[in-house]
């Protein structure tokens, strides 16, 4: 099979690599198979990518180790700024195809597309102005002692990302390890295989050298497995369910105890207070759930509300919901498009099909949005209790539930009962309650007064179930170096 292909979309027209992206070339996979993605909007294959496996791992580690030991440790720190500044320049040019590429393997709006190629830009931009800040300490000990500190790459770094956001989790990732001088073999999802290979093209045309990020396309059970328990990876880094984390940190105890960074799920708490401006927490509230449709990580899908503004929230809330725009991810104007997959919308409407069963108040939505397409309607539940399935289990879908509470001091009580601790936001108009409630909420990141507004200058990432470390800002360095102390004693002549 090919190593590209050229690829029509509704708005243009580019040609799309399929083969796996190691040592800067595109490469067929070791046992010559190739695997279909599929356009989550119509059902229908794109195109099939060549699929890696164990053994191309093995040769992607065997390149990054290379690089490692070699060309890439010769780059000076700035010059590995500028390569990155350089493919953040690459990603602003090629906008309108990334998006589009982000619009038909993933189904997100393609203004929404749009946003991720610029998010993705600024956060390797940004890592590229760190690239030459990476500083240890030097240390006073005693007069008979000079010592100091010096935070070396980690070395070579497995990154596993998912579907919801395939090129902003690559940048996300990526950035902050070349920053440091480290060398990756990703493996992106095997639903949105495309806008990680694209990418690789542009990565050689910025001028990194061979074998510093390798691309490979696969499956979590297989190249991901592969990954998290390879011998030769000196750190793994994951973004995706909880389930799956448990098993990359085993692998990694059973393997060579690489270090691990993990991005889980979230059941995240959005809290509505009396003072609120109801109205513009109304918006937050829409957008925290409804943005990309659902399959956020922080998702705020249980909205807790008192009761003393609930009844009138909930009216406004589900016009406001009623309102987002479904369907055609190449519409301009749609927010929300369809679910990523077939398992996925199955998963979704099992969980509303639970809620409906247990019964909880269907508020609006509940159903499929069409008849072609893994649409699903916004749908809110209401007067649902605490043990509901759909209260405590991630959904990761454009489903949401609204609980009443009484006082500022059970919404936090309410907030905390959960294993996760990914985000929350609390909205009112005073400052005291806004700092008291943030401090009490365990998540994190805490939005007052919004939602969604992640940045890659502020760190994000889990309390709790949803994870271990953090990613973006200076935090993320600290995940890809590793502190040496050096302890010189002086002679005294
Ligand atoms: P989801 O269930 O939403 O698809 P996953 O956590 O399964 O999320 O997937 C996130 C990423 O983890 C994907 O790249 C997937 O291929 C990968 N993955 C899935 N299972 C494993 C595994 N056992 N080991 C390593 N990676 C995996």
């Amino acid at each position: 099979m090919a190593l590209s292909q050229t690829v029509e979309t509704p708005v243009l027209t580019y040609e799309q690599p399929l083969g796996l992206f190691i040592n800067n070339e595109f490469v067929k996979g070791v046992d010559g198979k190739t695997f279909e993605t599929i356009n989550p909007h119509n059902e229908k294959p794109i195109v099939a990518v060549h699929e890696g496996t164990a053994d191309d791992v093995n040769i992607a580690v065997k390149a990054a180790r290379t690089a490692l030991n070699g060309e890439w440790k010769q780059i000076t720190p700035s010059e590995r700024g500028r390569l990155l500044t350089r493919l953040a320049d690459f990603l602003e040019r090629d906008i309108d195809t990334l998006a589009a590429i982000e619009a038909l393997d993933n189904g997100k709006g393609v203004s929404m597309a749009k946003g991720d190629v610029t998010a993705s830009a600024g956060c390797l931009r940004y890592y590229g102005g760190w690239a030459d800040k990476i500083y240890g300490q030097t240390i006073d000990t005693d007069t008979n002692s000079l010592t100091y500190t010096r935070h070396e790459p980690v070395g070579v770094c497995g990154q596993i990302i998912p579907w919801n956001f395939p090129l902003l989790m690559f940048a996300w990732k990526i950035g902050p390890a070349l920053a440091t001088g480290n060398t990756i073999v990703m493996k992106t999802a095997e639903q949105t295989p495309l806008s990680g290979l694209y990418v690789a093209k542009l990565i050689k045309e910025a001028g990194f050298p061979p074998g510093v990020v390798n691309v490979i396309s696969g499956f979590g059970r297989t190249a991901g497995a592969a990954i998290a328990s390879h011998m030769d990876i000196d750190k793994v880094a994951f973004t995706g369910s909880t389930l799956v984390g448990r098993q990359i940190m085993k692998s990694a105890a059973d393997s060579n105890l690489k270090k691990v960074t993990l991005e889980l799920g979230g059941k995240s708490p959005n809290i509505v207070l009396p003072d609120a401006n109801l109205e513009e927490a109304i918006e937050w509230v829409n957008l925290g759930i409804f943005f990309n449709h659902g399959q956020c990580c922080c998702a705020g899908s249980r909205i807790l509300v008192h009761e003393a503004v609930y009844d009138k929230f909930l009216e406004l809330f589900k016009k406001r919901a009623e309102q987002n725009k479904v369907g055609d991810p190449f519409h301009s104007e749609t927010f929300q498009g369809p679910q990523v997959s077939q398992i996925q919308y199955d998963r979704i409407m099992g969980y509303i099909q639970d809620g409906k069963g247990a019964g909880a108040t269907v508020v609006t939505g509940g159903d499929r949005h069409g008849s072609e397409g893994y649409y699903i309607q916004p749908t809110i539940f209401a007067d649902v209790t605490e043990n509901m399935t759909i209260v405590k289990e991630e959904i990761f879908g454009p489903v949401c539930t609204v609980q009443k509470v009484q006082s500022e001091e059970e919404a936090i009580q309410v907030a905390n009962d959960t294993n996760y601790g990914l985000a929350a936001a609390v909205h009112t108009t005073n400052i005291n309650t806004a700092i008291r409630v943030s401090n009490a909420v365990k998540a994190g990141t805490v939005w007052v007064n919004n939602y969604n507004t992640l940045h890659y200058q502020m760190p994000f990432g889990g309390f709790k179930e949803s994870g271990i470390g953090r990613e973006l800002g200076s935090y993320a360095l600290e995940n890809y170096t590793e502190v040496k102390t050096v302890r010189i004693h002086l002679s005294k002549s």
